[in-house]
């Protein structure tokens, strides 16, 4: 798991917020994506971010990670704050690098690359850590879920739910802060989202900061502390699972969610 110096040991209490972004605008061309949107994740907890296609959860996780630049809006990331319309120092590019590792919903991995050269290239070559320590690494988190015996293959011999699951280890092997989940079951085949959802679950149980762009409600309603619910760019209602799926304040959440009853 997250070595002494990353992950859920490196929590400062429940109170301090690990990461919080405010005012978020983003446009691509006319498109204004993101109109004013703001965020905070407390450490130890998991953020579910929903809402319908389109409305902008994707661009704001890619903004918390440095993948997208936003015309406006502040991140903060424990003492640092960051205005993201500007160009960022290295150190602020390597504090994002830091706070977050992404997992995508396609999983990305080389084909070329095994399964252990997957996980490990990003900490050997990217974060320059030792190799034999890396690798050790890897090969203990790909235990942890079920993958050591395939840490030779190649990403085209695994089924999906597999390839998701390399995915999230490769996230892990960066021992960051917190880990930013795309959509990460939804190219998945309906009987491969439960062993990626499964992983999920116990990570926010052994006290992963997580943030989770997902139409898995059920995940976020059982799994997340936190569901923030987004519209048109903006977030129209946050609150608690209960409070957002068992009462939600707003009607467009109220519209959103009788949808997909
Ligand atoms: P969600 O995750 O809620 O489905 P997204 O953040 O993926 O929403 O997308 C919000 C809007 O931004 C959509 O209209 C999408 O087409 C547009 N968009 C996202 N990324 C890009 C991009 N790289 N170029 C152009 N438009 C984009």
């Amino acid at each position: 798991m997250p070595s002494e110096s990353s992950g859920p040991s490196e929590s400062t209490g429940q109170s301090a917020l690990l990461l919080s972004a405010r005012g978020l605008h983003k446009s691509f061309g006319d498109n204004h994506v993101l109109r004013g949107v703001d965020l905070d994740i407390a450490p130890g907890t998991v953020h579910a971010l929903i809402g319908p296609s389109g409305s902008g959860k994707t661009t704001v996780l890619r903004s918390l990670n440095g993948l997208e630049s936003p015309e406006a809006g502040t991140l903060r990331i424990g003492d640092l704050e960051l205005d993201l319309s500007k160009p960022r120092s290295r150190r602020e590019r390597a504090a994002l690098h830091r706070a977050s590792a992404m997992v995508f919903q396609q999983h990305h991995l080389f084909p070329h690359l095994s399964v252990l050269g997957n996980v490990t290239i990003g900490p050997i070559r990217v974060q320059g850590r030792d190799r034999d320590e890396v690798v050790a690494d890897a090969l203990a988190l790909l235990d942890r879920v079920g993958l050591r015996e395939k840490a030779d293959a190649f990403p085209s011999s695994l089924s999906g739910g597999q390839q998701q699951r390399v995915g999230i280890v490769r996230a892990l092997a960066l021992q960051p802060s917190m880990l930013l989940f795309d959509e990460p079951t939804s190219s998945l085949d309906p009987e491969l989202v439960g062993e990626v959802l499964a992983v999920m679950t116990e990570l926010a149980g052994e006290g992963w900061t997580m943030a989770v762009v997902t139409h898995e409600l059920g995940f976020a309603r059982e799994v997340a502390d936190e569901v923030s619910f987004f519209d048109e760019g903006v977030v129209v209602e946050r609150g608690s699972p209960d409070q957002v799926f068992g009462d939600p304040r707003e009607e467009r959440t109220r519209r959103f969610l009788q949808r997909l009853q």
